[in-house]
């Protein structure tokens, strides 16, 4: 089937959906909020604050990296459409910036990272101008951003006030219970083990908050590329330190993580791919993966079984 074919019918399909939509929203008189999100975690959080009271969009899909990603025409639309935007900031969407520049003048375009206190931010650099934008890896933390996203949406929609405040309350408690599980799972792995070594550098906040050292390839974001450099110096640390295993990342290409376990085999230490972390996007759709909360588990789960 040709891709001009595939894509007329994907149109078509939304134009029958949106229809139904429509016919359900006016028999309810229902008029709702649109909310942007740019990631999928920021789209999770938004869901779970604003339940069905309003109509929440993620611009990112599963396995998109955010570093690199452009915003499309589509998504322009979506964009223009909303009555609110949010975004994770940090340059985390560091292409998409002008373009989150400009709408700002004519709406709110609000970034999750403004919610989080400058204590909790990650420094890269001794000057303290270059900050770690992974904020979602650490559940207490990302907390504090879901927290003040409610607030501007209770501000945006001021008629679902109260039921926008119950369903936050709802989803922090599930963050905590979240935080402390992911806590005690990292806990029962060997401290000698306690290593995560991943494709790129997205994992330091959940080190930091579970107490697991973390490496990865690639810097902080997947714009620059790994160097043979890198390679040797992990080859050496895992063979030392007899690492069982390293992850791949769902959103990040897998070569570089292949070279470490070429290498280390050369070295006679087998190491193996552990399994695939979701790193800066969640899961399908429809899969508990495919949720924030879910995301999370899994890659505490994968981490677990191969480094225990
Ligand atoms: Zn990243």
């Amino acid at each position: 089937m040709g891709k001009g074919i595939t894509i007329g019918i994907m149109i078509l399909a939304v134009l029958i959906l949106g229809c139904e939509d429509k016919k359900e929203n006016d028999s309810n008189k229902k008029i709702k909020i649109v909310i942007v999100g740019t990631t999928g975690m920021i789209a999770d959080a938004i869901g779970n604050i604003a339940g069905d009271k309003a109509e929440v969009q993620a611009l990112m899909g599963p396995g998109v990296d955010p570093h690199l990603y452009k915003v499309t025409q589509g998504d322009l639309e979506k964009l223009q459409n909303a009555d609110l935007i949010f975004y994770n900031g940090l340059h985390l969407e560091g292409k998409m910036s002008e373009v989150l520049e400009k709408l700002s003048s004519k709406k709110k375009v609000i970034a999750f990272s403004d919610g989080i206190s400058m204590n909790n931010i990650r420094m890269l650099d001794a000057g303290g101008t270059v900050h770690d934008p992974h904020i979602w890896f650490n559940v207490a933390i990302w907390k504090e951003a879901v927290l003040y996203a409610s607030k501007e949406v209770q501000k945006a929609d001021s008629v679902n006030e109260e039921l926008y405040k119950t369903n936050t309350l709802k989803f922090s408690n599930q963050l905590d219970s979240l935080d402390n599980w992911v806590k005690a799972e990292i806990a029962t792995i060997p401290e000698q083990s306690r290593l995560l070594i991943t494709a790129h550098d997205a994992f330091g906040y959940f080190g930091e908050a579970y107490k697991m050292e973390v490496k990865g390839l690639q810097g902080i974001s997947t714009v620059s590329d790994y160097g043979l450099n890198d390679v040797t110096t992990l080859v050496n640390i895992i063979t030392s330190r007899k690492i069982k295993a390293i992850f791949i990342e769902s959103s990040v290409s897998d070569k570089s993580i292949k070279a470490v376990v070429e290498g280390c085999q050369a070295k006679g230490h087998k190491v193996v791919i552990g399994g695939t972390l979701y790193s800066d996007a969640m899961g399908q759709a429809g899969t508990h993966e495919g949720t924030y909360i879910g995301m999370v588990k899994a890659n505490v789960n994968t981490i677990t079984k191969a480094l225990k």
